[in-house]
């Protein structure tokens, strides 16, 4: 077989040289043996070391040495790219910080190789799930005008001088001049253009990305990240939930079933307990329950929690957290939440106090999944616009969609990484996706 990779590590012997060779496919590397025969032996075998790019052809054989059942014994090693003497990724354990430094190289590593890896699996898994399902994928705007509820703050896309920018009579910065004739950001997400599409493909989603200005600072929030939201029409709050629980069972299966070699490194190395949390979660109905009976349980806790609960306040990760780890030990999720606390286009409930949202919460991380039934009747909506001082000419065409052949329709959001960081146990969000954006840094 022929062989193209980079070298792990080298050892050099007298007699041989043995080669740990990658080239990404698998958690693995192969082990190459190199014998003194091969004509550039001495004259550049001996001194490849890690990094190294190299071809080998030779013959798969059982491995008499510990630590794999096959090795590659070459029969030709061309070496196709050399390794600077500063390389700086050598054989010894460095750090995550230290690596982000190195976006570049850092893909070479056995961690982030692994995390790639499991992205690849699950992206795919993502797509399996809805396209077996009939959903449609709908390729949403990046460049949007719409604040989407005010989910985050925002980047603005322009293209006047910022130095010198045209003004109004007033003063205030013309954005009237801008190259989109009006303001412009990059979306936040991609509900309220699913939506559209929803109300005449039925079942469609969306796999994108989504930037979010705010500067927090945490090992759980990118400035970018890619976000998957599905959204049906003719589909009510319980029917939102039975797809988001297979949804999360379905992607962590597949990944399970994918990546063992993978995740067996990260239940070694990063996480002794993930294998655990993860066969758990798919072998477990979600439990679920009201966020007024939530509250009661937490209220009745007798936790000192830091934030302290009363009906009508957000849950914090710590009451979400004790919910899902400690009350249940399972993956919950918590519906029908305060209007007040939750965005316009959730579905008023008879009550007129709450709202048919969603969240589903599991252990370690809290929050991955946010979704709602939608509210489809124009009165209520345009009444919840106003009480929440939204600008309803803003959002005419939103507004249209509930004139014109409305239905109740339902939807969520998971931002990918926070469901990759789950799986892997990666303690920081920019450590599983490849180029993290956050404050203050965008290199590469
Ligand atoms: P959080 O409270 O954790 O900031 P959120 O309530 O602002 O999240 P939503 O606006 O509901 O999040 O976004 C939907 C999903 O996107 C969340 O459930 C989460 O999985 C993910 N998400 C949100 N913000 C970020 C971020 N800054 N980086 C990575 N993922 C995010
Ligand atoms: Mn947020």
């Amino acid at each position: 077989m022929t062989l193209r990779g980079w070298v792990r590590t080298a050892r050099h012997s007298k007699g041989v040289s043995f080669l740990e060779v990658s080239d990404g496919s698998c958690f693995a590397g192969l082990q190459v043996v190199a014998a003194p025969e091969l004509e550039n032996f001495e004259t550049e075998l001996r001194h490849l070391q890690t990094g190294c790019a190299v071809s080998v052809v030779g013959e798969v054989v059982d491995s008499p040495g510990k630590g794999q059942r096959f090795e590659l014994q070459a029969q030709r090693i061309d070496v196709v790219g050399t390794v600077a003497e500063d390389y700086p990724l050598q054989k010894k354990r460095h750090s995550f910080e230290f690596l982000r430094t190195l976006a570049h190289l850092r893909p070479r590593t056995n961690t982030l190789g692994a995390v790639f890896r499991i992205r690849n699996a699950a992206s795919a898994a993502v797509h399996e799930f809805f396209q077996e399902r009939d959903f449609l994928l709908l390729h949403t705007p990046i460049i949007t005008s719409s604040d989407a509820e005010g989910a985050g703050q925002m980047f603005r896309v322009s293209t006047l001088d910022a130095g010198d920018p045209p003004r109004t009579e007033s003063r205030s910065v013309d954005f009237g001049q801008d190259f989109f004739g009006r303001e412009t950001f990059l979306t936040v997400s991609g509900q309220l253009e699913a939506e559209i599409a929803a109300l005449a493909l039925t079942n469609v989603y969306t796999f994108g990305p989504t930037f979010r200005a705010e500067n927090s600072n945490t090992s759980r929030h990118l400035a970018e990240f890619w976000m998957i939201e599905p959204e049906m029409a003719f589909c009510e709050l319980d029917g939102n939930v039975d797809l988001a629980e297979a949804f999360l069972k379905h992607v962590i299966s597949r990944v399970l079933e994918r990546c063992p070699d993978d995740m067996a490194f990260f239940n070694e190395r990063i996480d002794k307990t993930v294998l655990e949390t993860l066969q758990h979660i798919v072998d477990t109905p979600f439990e679920r329950i009201s966020y007024t009976d939530a509250v009661g349980i937490l209220e009745r806790s007798g936790e000192s929690f830091e934030f302290p609960v009363k009906w009508g306040v957000d849950l914090q990760s710590e009451h979400e957290r004790y919910l899902t780890e400690k009350h249940i030990g399972k993956p919950i999720v918590v519906t029908d939440y305060p209007a007040t606390i939750k965005a316009f286009y959730m579905y008023l409930n008879d009550d007129e106090k709450t709202v048919r949202a969603m969240d589903v919460l599991v252990p370690k991380v809290g929050e991955i999944v946010g979704g709602s039934q939608r509210e489809h009747r124009l009165d209520v909506l345009e009444r919840r616009m106003t009480d929440q001082d939204l600008d309803q000419a803003a959002y005419w065409w939103y507004l249209d969609l509930r004139r014109y052949g409305s239905v109740p329709h339902s939807g969520f959001g998971l931002g990918f990484e926070r469901i990759v960081q789950f799986m892997t146990g990666m303690a920081n969000i920019r450590d599983v996706i490849p180029f993290p954006r956050v404050p203050g840094s965008a290199e590469f």
